[in-house]
Order: structure tokens, then sequence, then C-alpha cells
């Protein structure tokens, strides 16, 4: 059997982490069976769904690197749910029902205050054709819902295992509104039967929408398709698929210097046994893919890590993966070479413009002891300068100077860089080349390290100010 899935998002937002999780999970399993994944659209909520939304959840899937085989929009497909409406009320599945939205929460909550399960009572099944006439007369439309067996509906969950959900404590859905619009429910039934969809995987916010619309598929005399329900994200307080998650934008993450891949190889690695661990592509990722790795625990969403695994990743990328991204920026001088001096010390790609300036442009030194700097000027060796000029240099400073460790160091560091941390100076200083350097050690205008902030990325500021999600989230 041919594997195809979906990603069924309601383009009324942009998308959050939660979303592109389930998104990306879809696509991999697809991708480890080399299967289809369609990209559906639920937009019959006409009042909420948003063309800009629509763009905007395209961009974002094609940044974290998704493609689809096919992508279909619920608004074009109204026909194909109208005549599944028609089969299920021919099957005598479907009822007519006159309640106002108030009559419905009064029942709601005597049902509550005398502790019983607020389902639906059916009372509109008992209604005659003479009463529903008399309703329809007073301007009353209905809406209609979908009559449920009141069987144990079981099913054998890709992830939470076996299943037994009896349909009796559910209300009958409502599949259409007064206004004859059609909810998710049965919309959403049709489409994966016309799309032949193999594994239905969503979060478990939807367990009981699935008993549900395995009766359904069986009314519209369809197999249902296997099901497999994500635990949801929570972020680092336990709550769940909070307010701030759901800030938690994709667009927002890119802004803020995460890298899709980082990205994608958290989202598929939370919520198994293993760490999260970087990977080059989601080809990848797809190979290693198996959603049985995927538990019941509530996967905790921290932003801290994901920084970390961005920094992991972006230190083991080669010059290849990055040379396209330095022309983009007009750092021509950049190469091999600066890349591997520099990617180790990277939170975010970004921070390359910053060790490129150290490299390859001015700076303004810092100089607490002009006299030591004079003489590491002119013990300066000649070039030509490679990867054993630091080492050189130092050690004639040593004996020269009596200094040594972080005295010698550090000064040196300073006037080089003007940081206090960075990549190895055995790497840069031959990036920043004999001119430079002679230029920065004996500089007029050099400042003082009094006063200077402590080194700090801005990704790294973002998470020392607040705990929890960093600068992304804000
Ligand atoms: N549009 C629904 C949602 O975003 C799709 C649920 C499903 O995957 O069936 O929750």
């Amino acid at each position: 059997m041919s594997v195809t899935v979906r990603f069924a998002p309601s383009p009324t937002g942009r998308l959050h982490v939660g979303n592109a999780r389930t998104a990306l999970i879809n696509w991999l399993f697809a991708r480890a069976h080399a299967g289809r994944f369609v990209l559906r659209l639920d937009d019959t909520d006409i009042g909420r769904s948003d063309e800009a939304h629509v763009t905007s959840i395209q961009a974002d899937l094609r940044w974290l690197g998704l493609d689809w085989d096919l992508m279909d929009r619920q608004s074009a497909q109204l026909p194909s749910y109208h005549a599944a409406f028609e089969r299920l009320r021919e099957a005598g599945r479907v009822y007519a029902c006159y309640e106002t939205p108030e009559e419905l929460e009064y029942k709601r909550r005597r049902l509550l205050a005398r502790g019983r399960p607020p389902i639906y009572d059916r009372s509109a099944l008992a209604l005659d054709d003479a009463a529903r006439a008399k309703l329809e007369a007073e301007g009353r439309k209905p809406h209609w819902r979908f009559r449920l067996n009141a069987d144990v509906v079981a099913w054998d969950d890709l992830v939470r295992g076996p299943q037994h959900l009896n349909a009796a404590r559910l209300s009958d859905p409502v599949l259409v509104r007064g206004d004859g619009t059609f909810l998710y429910m049965l919309p959403s039934a049709v489409d994966d039967i016309r799309h032949g969809i193999t594994h239905v995987i969503r979060g478990e916010d939807h367990v009981d929408n699935t008993a549900i619309q395995i009766q359904v598929f069986a009314a519209l005399g369809h197999a249902a398709p296997a099901f497999a329900h994500l635990p949801l994200l929570s972020d680092l307080a336990g709550k769940g698929l909070s307010k701030r998650l759901g800030s938690v934008t994709l667009d927002s993450l890119a802004e803020a210097g995460i890298e899709p891949m980082a990205l994608a190889a958290y989202l598929a690695g939370i919520g198994t046994a293993e760490p999260p661990e970087p990977a080059p592509t989601l080809g990848d990722l797809a190979r290693s893919f198996d959603i049985g790795k995927y538990g019941r625990a509530t996967p905790k969403f921290d932003e801290g890590q994901l920084w970390h695994l961005n920094a992991r990743l972006l230190q083991n990328l080669p010059w290849e993966a990055v040379a396209d991204r330095f022309d983009a920026m007009g750092m021509e001088q950049a190469d091999p070479a600066f890349w591997e001096a520099v990617r180790p010390n990277l939170e975010r790609f970004e921070d390359v413009r910053s060790w490129y300036t150290v490299c390859y442009e001015d700076i303004l030194p810092v100089i607490d002891d002009p006299g030591f700097a004079r003489t590491a000027a002119d013990r300066l060796p000649p070039e030509p300068w490679g990867q054993t000029t630091w080492a050189e240099w130092t050690s004639e400073l040593r004996d020269a100077t009596g200094r040594k460790g972080r005295a010698l160091f550090r000064p040196l560091r300073l006037a080089l860089t003007a940081e206090e941390h960075g990549p190895e100076l055995k790497a840069l200083l031959p990036l920043i080349g004999r001119r430079r350097a002679l230029e920065r050690l004996t500089a007029l205008d050099a400042r003082t390290s009094q006063g200077m902030p402590p080194l700090a990325h801005p990704a790294r500021m973002a998470q020392a100010a607040e705990p929890g999600p960093g600068k992304a989230a804000r």
C-alpha cells in the first residue's frame, strides 16, 4: 500500500512551532515510506480564513524545507461536501436541529449542574414533520447533526496504541451550520477519502474527532485511514499550547536566526526518547524516522535547547553549504579558512558579520597597556602568516616580557578583535593579517577595556534576560 498523508492547517494565522511539528512529522512519514504529502487548506470558515495566511503558510513550510505533492483547498470542494451530506441524509444519519446557541448553552449548564456530562440530548430527533414545519415557519433555520451510533469505536493508534472510545459519551456533532456552511468534521473525512489518505497524523486534541470521523467514513462506505495522535507541545512552564508558545511562529524564529534544519531536527527529536541531534538535511531525518519513536509524554518546547542545537548545526556546516550566503551578504572576502575559524563561535549565522569586520574591516582596538602592545607590535613575525604564526609570536612575547596565560593572551585578543572572547586567535590572526594587526596594536585612538560590556550575542542576551523562550518569543 502506498502511503499518503496530509497536513491540514486552517489559514487563520501564521504557522507556530506546534503546527510546524505536525507538518514535519507528516512529511517525514511520507518521505520515509516513499509516499505522498498533501497540503490541504481548511478554509471553509470564510470569516476567519485569510488569503495572506494561505501565502504565509506555504512560505513557512518552504522555509522549513517541506514540499508537497498536492495542494487542495476546502473552499474549492464544496460540491463534494454537499454530495456526501446528501448521502448521509438518505441513510438517515443526519437530522435537523433548531435550538439556538442560547438554548443549547442552557441545556449544557443544566446537565453540568446535575453532575451529568454535557451531551446533546437529541431532542430534535423527536420532532415530527409538523413540529419542524412550525419551527421553520417561525423563521428558524436548521443546523444538521450527525447521528452517532452508540458503539465503542476502536482503532490501533500508531502513537497511543489500542484505543477504545465509547461514542455514547459524545454529542452528535454538528456537520452543517444554520447558514448552510460546513463545519470541519465532514469536509475533512470527505477530503481524506478523495485524497486517498492512508494515515492521519495530528494532535491528540483530535482524538474525539477521530471516533466521530471513523463513523463518518463508515457511513460514507469507506474504510477509515490509520491514525496517529501526537501529544501537544507544552512550554517550559508545562502549560499546553499556550498563548506564548502559539506566538513562537516560524517567521519569528527565522528572523531571530534559527536555521530551518535546526528547527526541523529539534521538532523531529522532541517527544522521542532520543535527544534531538543536528542533521544536515531533511532526507537524513527521514531516513532515521520512525513514528513508533514518539511517546505519549508531553514534549516540552525549550527555546534554549533549540538555540543550542542551532549553534551545533552551524559548527558542522561545510563551506559549500554557506558560500552562497556570504555572496548574498556581500562578504566577498569570506573564504573556507574564515568559515572554519568563526563557525565554532556562532549562535546564529548573522554573527559572522562581526567576525568579518574583525578580520577584514576597521575596528576600534581595546588597549589597556600601550607599552605591552608596542612590544607585541615590534615582534610581529614577517609574512607569510599561517597556522603556526600565533604560537611563534606569543612564545617570543612570553620570553621577552615574562607574561603568560591570561596576562599574555587577553591584551592581544582585545587589541586584535576588541572582544573578550571569540574564535581561536591561531585561526583569526592569519585572516586579520600583518598590516591590520600592526595598525591595531599601535592605534592611537584605541579605547580601554574599562566599562566594556561582557560579550553578548543577541540570542544569548535574550535567554539571559528572561527564563524560558528567548528573543523570538517576544
Ligand atoms: N484544520 C484542522 C486543524 O488545524 C485539521 C485537523 C486534522 O488534521 O484533521 O486542527
